[in-house]
């Protein structure tokens, strides 16, 4: 089928409720620009106001951003990892990314993928080599999270994001001392219809992701061709609703810095979470913020005059955490190994590892795979690596997907964690996933430095949670025994 085709076909589709955008620009403008110099005594008064873990207003929002003086931003950065110890204490969850298909009828000027790009090789996996992507991830690496991304395209239609989603699901692997099974497939994919959710929802995706790359929407109209699927500004606003709708109640956004503003993106961000929750009671599970990277032959990935540098990346991570402080905040790979050292303790609350984004690298050793990528990754650590150096500043990698399996998502796990709660259950199953990943697969330098952070957290337990202090020893023991996926 010709492109023009299968973009007619799939514009046709487009065809939903809601009209009017929620993103007021001249109102994120007028913040902005009647928030200027805060005093210390404001800015006090705001910071207070995250750490009681309330989402901030955008006027409060606005005042963050326009802080000039040094030693307030590092006043800010310090309540930022006060925030996050608050309601995720000292746990970083990994991931990794899984890019199937390289297909895109999109065009959008920034990506590798974009369907002008002769340079890129099109590739689509099978479910066969799927699996053998998942026998390296959960069985060699020792992953048990995915982010699983999709171009948009009809040969990764809603019907192959299920069957490939139930694929992951299968594959069991055995390991040193257990199993190694992937336990939650998070999906980023392109805006879809409420029926195409429910599908997806049917399966059993974590997390839904679609970032909005720019809330700024002329900036939006003109890096996304008007000719596209992708060139519909509201169709891509309103996906979070839709998936709330059809029941994906986990849902991540993101904006891609570089392409406008970051201060106006910061508060895109703020708006789609208050709308969110002011809609559903339900704001965004995760929030990502990607910077634009070098793409295989796309100038636009490299020339964008909205590039954001280091310290502006430092002051838009830490607003983030502040404005909307009850969300897991995804720190990538795009970045390099100094600068996620630097950005991480800002609160970030994930982290990828190990990663590639050729399509079919994990099992193939291909000689050029950039030329299936969407861009240039920044840290290609492996997953070993970044958890050594986790540990060894005192944070616990938990590979815990217990929360949607039992049912704690959406609004049950906001208010868990806007009141600490969630952290309990989070803690004993960040142990004892912890547990099986060293047993399973971490080098003796790595499962040196893993066990005394493992040691400290049991006696944080045994003090902090005296109730559950012996059910958690019973499911330590079981699982050094080689006894798996055990959790709260
Ligand atoms: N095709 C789907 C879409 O566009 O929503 C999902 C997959 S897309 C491969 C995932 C994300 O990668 C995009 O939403 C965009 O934010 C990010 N991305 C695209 N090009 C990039 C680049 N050059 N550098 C960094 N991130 C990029
Ligand atoms: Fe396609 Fe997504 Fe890349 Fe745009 S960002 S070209 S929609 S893969």
């Amino acid at each position: 089928m010709k492109t023009a085709q299968l973009i007619k076909e799939n514009i046709a589709e487009i065809d939903f409720p809601y009209k009017d955008g929620f993103i007021d620009e001249a109102g994120i403008n007028n913040s902005l620009r009647h928030n200027q110099n805060p005093d210390a005594s404001k800015i006090d008064e705001i910071l207070q106001k995250s750490l009681s873990i309330e989402t901030l207003t955008p006027d409060e929002t606005a005042c963050l951003i326009n802080v000039k003086d040094p030693e307030i931003w590092e006043k800010m950065a310090q309540t930022a990892l006060e925030v996050k110890k608050k309601v995720y204490d000292n746990r970083i969850v990994t991931f990794a990314p899984l890019y199937l298909s390289n297909h895109c009828i999109n065009d959008c000027l920034y990506c590798g993928f974009r369907r002008s790009n002769k340079e890129v090789q099109r590739t689509t996996l099978s479910i066969e080599q799927v699996k053998k992507e998942i026998e390296v991830l959960a069985g060699e690496i020792g992953h048990k999270r995915l982010i699983v991304v999709y171009g948009e395209h009809p040969k990764t239609n809603v019907d192959y994001i299920a069957s490939t989603i139930e694929a992951i699901s299968q594959v069991k692997v055995k390991t040193k001392n257990g199993i190694g099974q992937i336990r939650r497939s998070n999906v980023n994919a392109a805006p879809m219809t409420v029926d195409d959710l429910k599908t997806l929802k049917k399966v059993g995706i974590g997390t839904f992701q679609v970032f909005q790359e720019t809330y700024h929407r002329k900036t939006y109209e003109t890096v996304h061709p008007q000719n596209t699927v992708k060139g519909n500004y509201l169709w891509r606003l309103y996906a979070m609703h839709r998936a709330m709708e059809a029941g994906c109640d986990d849902v991540g956004i993101g904006a891609l810095f570089g392409l406008y503003d970051w201060k106006f993106e910061v508060m895109g961000l703020l708006y789609h979470s208050l709308e969110l929750e002011e809609k559903f009671g339900v704001g965004p599970h995760t929030i990502s913020f990607p910077r634009l990277e070098p793409a295989v032959n796309t100038p636009f990935s490299s020339d964008s005059s909205y590039m954001v540098g280091n310290d502006d990346f430092r002051k838009l991570v830490t607003v983030i955490r502040l404005a909307v402080p009850y969300t897991g905040m995804i720190l990538t790979a795009r970045e390099n190994a100094k600068i996620r050292k630097d950005i991480l303790p800002l609160g970030c609350t994930q982290t990828d590892a190990s990663s590639k984004i050729g399509i079919g690298t994990y099992s193939q050793n291909l000689l050029q795979p950039h030329r299936k990528e969407q861009f240039t990754l920044g840290d290609t650590r492996s997953l070993d690596n970044v958890i050594r150096e986790l540990a060894e500043n005192g944070y616990i990698t938990s590979f815990c997907t217990a929360g949607y399996r039992c049912g704690r998502t959406g609004d049950k796990i906001m208010d868990l964690l806007k009141c600490g709660k969630e952290g309990h259950f989070c803690k004993l199953n960040a142990v004892i996933t912890f547990r099986e990943w060293l047993d399973d697969f971490a080098s003796d330098q790595t499962k040196a430095a893993g066990e005394k952070v493992i040691e400290k957290e049991i006696l944080e337990i045994e003090k902090q949670m005296p109730g559950w202090y012996p059910k958690l020893l019973e499911a330590y023991n079981k699982t050094k025994t080689g006894q798996r996926d055990i959790y709260f």
